[in-house]
């Protein structure tokens, strides 16, 4: 690993000091804290963060037993901000400009990654500490490629450019990467199924499923491996890889498993994919070895898939796959003074929210109190029973894939009935018949613009109001199913995309390194903070 002494600022701010006879505070930090982990929950408001505490506090049946999410320790052991998330010429933004916010620091055009308002590349966080002899890192249950670990190492005009983004990101060669996205690292003769298909399972060891999104002959794999890197593409092997060394894993052809499938497999025995947990692990064996620090970035994405699709049961799971990370980074950076923690988000997603209504009444009861002798209590609606959490925990498959899954049916049955049966074998939550027809009902779209990514179908899901903001249709069909069972679940969503809610800012460190992240924030000024941290300023 790179070993320097000191970075160049921090020996400007020691000569400064010594020559005003006094400890300059900047090297104090700078020479104190070397190690900043971000860990950005994709989506994540404070409205899913009150699911997660929800439940962990209120569920009846639990997980945490009584105890505290690794997010309320962070809290209540570090300080708290809230940050907006708009770009300078927007209200809303998307992942790969507020990734960018957080990795550049300066205002960054929306659906672009790394490069700033005028269109121009400029160094991230991450390329900043390489250049500081540190470290760096990039983790996400989603795929390397896409727009949040994008933006820390890559530097392209938008976020789907992702086969450029690949190589961009083993230009800029972090340390370790680790997530899913192999379809962008293998050559195209892959889709041909012959000797490069047969040559890539035999490398893979055939755990999942292959194919090619490239337009070349280029193998990144092959790349990254002249680069020094190991390459692994299953747990076992990740967990075999040197620390002192290089590490590129892909572990899934595009996107990592969702929370459900991780939770219901979790604990089985030759399970192939890394959690997000154990990749952070892996992250922090190898990143620590560096004497001069490290900045490592950990993603959880899929928390913004499942909110994109309104799906509150894969929503859970999303945030405890995340927490489940987060109490990792909790366990390490116990007795350390070098390492400054940031947790929050890009964005929320889907306007998330419980909420009271007059489906499900509850019926007087009796106060014991003076104020209510004479008077039974009784209130105008229901305001979301407990028993709710536990009923989401058991959800066993995610909308989205439930929904591909009927679509990949024969057409013959494909039918309202079958539907029905299928979404209410896998949720504590049941739909009835119309429920089923009205997750299947299409109408034009209202919209159409020939040729356009989204706007260009011809029809969309039915859905009662806000098809402007329901532009993807498999996802609209899922978030259809949650609408259809609001009545019971008590939960409402305004969006299929993102709203510009405020984000939770977590930081945890010295107390001088975090205290400028408390109060009302940006998330450019996060990003500039963040750099500062880096390097030592
Ligand atoms: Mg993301
Ligand atoms: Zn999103």
């Amino acid at each position: 690993m790179k070993h320097k002494l000191l970075s160049g600022n921090a020996i400007l701010g020691m000569t400064a000091a010594a020559m005003i006879g006094a400890v300059a505070p900047q090297a104090a930090i700078a020479e104190r804290t070397k190690n900043l982990i971000l860990m950005i929950g994709d989506g994540m408001g404070p409205q899913q963060i009150g699911l997660l505490e929800l439940y962990a506090r209120e569920a009846p049946d639990s997980k945490y037993n009584g105890n505290p999410t690794a997010i309320t320790k962070f809290s209540d052991e570090g300080i708290l901000g809230f940050s907006l998330t708009n770009p300078h010429d927007a209200l809303v933004v998307d992942s790969a400009c507020s990734a960018s916010h957080l990795a550049l620091g300066i205002d960054a055009p929306l659906e672009a990654v790394g490069i700033d308002a005028n269109g121009d590349p400029y160094e991230t966080i991450l390329e900043m500490a390489q250049r500081l002899g540190k470290s760096t890192g990039l983790v996400s249950d989603t795929r390397i490629t896409h727009a949040t670990p994008a933006a820390f190492a890559a530097h392209q005009p938008h976020r789907s450019l992702e086969n450029e983004i690949a190589v961009d990101m083993l230009g800029v060669g972090p340390d370790v990467m680790l997530s899913g996205g192999l379809r962008y690292f293998v050559p195209a003769s892959v889709n041909d199924k012959g000797d490069a298909y047969e040559a890539l399972k035999e490398r893979t060891g055939g755990g999942f499923r292959l194919s090619s999104k490239r337009k070349d002959e280029r193998n990144l794999l092959e790349e990254a491996e002249n680069l020094d890197y190991t390459v692994v593409h299953t747990l076992n092997q990740m967990n075999d890889a040197q620390d002192d060394g290089k590490l590129l894993g892909l572990f899934a052809n595009s996107a990592m498993m969702d929370g459900i499938a991780y939770s219901r497999s979790a604990n089985e025995p030759g399970r192939e994919q890394p959690s997000l947990r154990e990749m952070t692990m892996k992250a922090l064996d190898i990143l620590s070895q560096d004497e001069d620090g490290f900045f490592l970035m950990v993603e959880a994405g899929q928390i913004d898939w499942a909110s994109h699709n309104n799906d509150p049961g894969t929503l859970l799971h999303e945030l405890l796959r995340f927490d489940e990370a987060i109490e990792y980074v909790y366990e390490w950076v116990q007795g350390r003074d070098d390492t400054v923690v940031v947790v929050t988000a890009d964005h929320e997603t889907g306007g998330f929210g419980f909420s009271y209504s007059i489906a499900d009444l509850h019926e007087p009861t009796e106060l014991p109190g003076s104020v209510y002798a004479g008077r039974s209590f009784d209130r105008n609606f229901d305001y979301a029973r407990k028993e709710i959490l536990s009923k989401l925990y058991k959800q066993s498959d995610d909308w989205f894939g439930l929904w591909l899954g009927f679509l990949r049916k024969d057409k013959a049955d494909q039918t309202p009935e079958n539907l029905m049966e299928l979404v209410n074998s896998h949720s504590e939550f049941k739909i009835d018949l119309e429920d089923a027809k009205a997750i299947m009902a299409k109408q034009p779209n209202p919209y159409f613009s020939e040729g356009h990514v989204f706007a260009g179908q011809e029809t969309l899901p039915k859905i009662a109001d806000y098809q402007a903001f329901y532009m993807v249709t498999l996802g609209t069909h899922a978030a259809l199913i949650s609408r259809q069972m609001a009545d019971q679940t008590n939960i409402t969503w305004a969006t299929g995309g993102h709203t510009h809610t405020p984000v939770n800012v977590i930081a945890w460190g010295p107390e001088e390194t975090i205290d400028p992240f408390s109060g009302a924030l940006h998330h450019v000024e996060v990003g500039a903070l963040m750099k500062d941290i880096i390097s030592g300023e």
